[in-house]
């Protein structure tokens, strides 16, 4: 689809109280294109007194109808809504392809997953419930319920944006919620879209509100706000940190999803093959633009020259190209700062000591002239120490170690403040579950790659975060416990 076909042709709204409404200082600003570097919609931004709105029309809509719908009405709805959104995939897949560059047959396969994200919750809301506590004082009957937070503030970066958008709006709804979205101001087109279908869905007015805008003050905003319960947060370990210390001021409850620099172990009895295709998609998908991305492959020393053959060939072939064209495998990344912010990685890396080795020359093609534009690059000869080992790169970038021994490979996986995710290749089953426990990550994946899926916890250790998305755990975590003591 071009981009007159799924663009609007004024600016983009914000939705409060059911309504889709121009920002109240009318001032908007332009999202750009990365594969061209060009304007592609205006849209409008709020300010704190947007946010002001947004947050009344949530607390109203929560205290005036969403806490006491019964459970089979939530899920009726999420369920209506999941049904809208299939509807609009393609349409929604385009609109992500230009809006953040992402390959148009990538594009599709990530937003085809967001209805069954609504459905999974719609699914799940039902078994949603306390218990009853056999207590010591046979005086009590004791019990607990679960109750909704109030509402939620849910910030959305621009990496996945409404496939992020739908992890955190679903189960906060399930859970009886109302909701505030804050989408990344580099990617909120999609986000815009799927709020036009929720009065369609039978969402009261003020359940869903999204602001458009940048972090600070849009975000802060939301984050300071003492009637927001929750802040539901992922983004960068920064970022993650000042909301953490802005939400202390009123006890907010969190969950953070943050940065990653997860390692990938591969030993020399694993299935190279399998092991080479999960480094080449860690440095192509979204352009290595992926929290849970293994981007430190420690390769065990007897085997590393060929593993690093059989990955540079596959490298070297990679199509790079417009996110539109349905051959594209990696596209630009998300903006020119972005990729500004990989290539000073470059130098960083270099200063250090490191060789940076790219492995598809981009000089003088027209389709990929725009500077978001990046080749993938591995940097070998780097050390755990150096920052490119330590620091989140968050671009098509991998840094290459070797190791002899197990212990060796474990120390390096957990030298790092960092504990998202990790991967073990290995044919050897006893060491595989020995390094499940030795790895300190949110999630381990044994002769596979880190993929998440909305029924499965994903969160990090350490400064990855707190708390977890996706599986029962996010539902549980957008609700709180009451104890009830009843004396007989
Ligand atoms: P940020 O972490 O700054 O942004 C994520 C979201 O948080 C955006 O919606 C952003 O708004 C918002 N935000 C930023 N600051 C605040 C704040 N103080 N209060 C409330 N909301 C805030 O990501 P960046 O775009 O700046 O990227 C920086 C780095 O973060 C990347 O290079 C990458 O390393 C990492 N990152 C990690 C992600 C992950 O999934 N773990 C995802 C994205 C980035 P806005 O963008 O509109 O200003």
């Amino acid at each position: 689809m071009k981009r007159e076909d799924v663009l609007r042709k004024g600016p983009y709204p914000l939705l409060i109280d059911g309504k889709e409404v121009p920002s109240l200082s009318g001032k908007t600003f332009t999202s750009i294109d990365p594969s061209t570097g060009r304007a592609l919609a205006e849209v409008h931004e709020a300010g704190p007194e947007d946010v002001d709105l947004a947050v009344g029309a949530a607390c109203k809509a929560f205290e005036s109808a969403w806490r006491s719908t019964l459970p089979r009405e939530r899920s009726k709805k999420l369920m209506k809504l999941a049904d809208l959104l299939a509807a609009r995939v393609e349409a929604l897949s385009w609109i992500e392809c230009y809006d953040a560059g992402k390959p148009i047959a990538a594009s599709r396969a990530w937003l085809s997953g967001g209805p069954g994200t609504l459905e999974y919750y719609a699914g799940c809301l039902l078994g949603l419930s306390g218990e009853t506590l056999d207590v010591s004082d046979k005086t009590l009957m004791d019990f607990t319920l679960r109750e909704p937070l109030g509402v939620c503030g849910l910030i959305v970066p621009w990496n996945f944006p409404l496939s992020i958008a739908l992890l955190k709006m679903a189960p906060a709804l399930a859970a009886g919620n109302c909701v505030v979205i804050k989408p990344s101001e580099v990617t909120p087109l999609s986000t815009v879209e799927l709020g036009a279908l929720v009065a369609e869905a039978g969402f009261p007015p003020g359940v869903i509100n999204i602001v458009n805008g940048p972090g600070d003050p849009v975000g802060s905003a939301l984050v300071r706000d003492p009637r927001v319960a929750k802040i539901s947060f992922t983004g960068g370990t920064e970022s993650g940190k000042r909301i953490f210390r802005e939400a202390a001021d009123t006890v907010k409850r969190l969950t953070l999803e943050l940065g990653g620099k997860s390692a990938s172990l591969v030993f020399a009895d694993a299935d190279l093959d399998k092991a080479v295709a999960v480094a080449y998609t860690d440095i192509v998908r979204n352009s290595g633009q992926v929290c849970g991305a293994c981007t430190r492959l420690l390769l065990e020393e007897s085997v590393a020259d060929a593993f690093l053959d059989k990955l540079e060939a596959k490298l070297r072939a990679v199509k790079i190209g417009p996110p539109e064209d349905p051959a594209t495998e990696m596209g630009p990344l998300v903006s020119s700062a972005q990729a500004a912010k990989v290539r000073k990685y470059l130098q960083i890396g270099k200063a250090e000591g490191a060789t940076p080795k790219a492995y598809v020359d981009l000089a003088g093609r027209s389709d990929t002239a725009s500077d978001a534009f990046l080749p993938p690059m591995l940097f070998h000869g780097a050390t755990n120490a150096m920052r490119v080992a330590r620091e989140e790169i968050f671009g098509p970038v991998l840094t290459v170690m070797r190791f002899r021994t197990e212990a060796e490979a474990v120390a390096i996986a957990n030298d790092t403040r960092y504990g998202l995710a990790a991967c073990v290749f290995t044919r050897d089953a006893t060491r595989a579950m020995r390094m499940v426990r030795a790895i300190s990550a949110g999630t381990v994946c044994v002769n596979t790659g880190v993929r998440s899926s909305v029924d499965a916890p994903f969160g990090g250790f350490r400064e990855s975060g707190i708390g977890k998305e996706r599986g029962k755990e996010a539902l549980l975590d957008d609700t709180q416990l009451k104890n009830v003591r009843y004396g007989l």
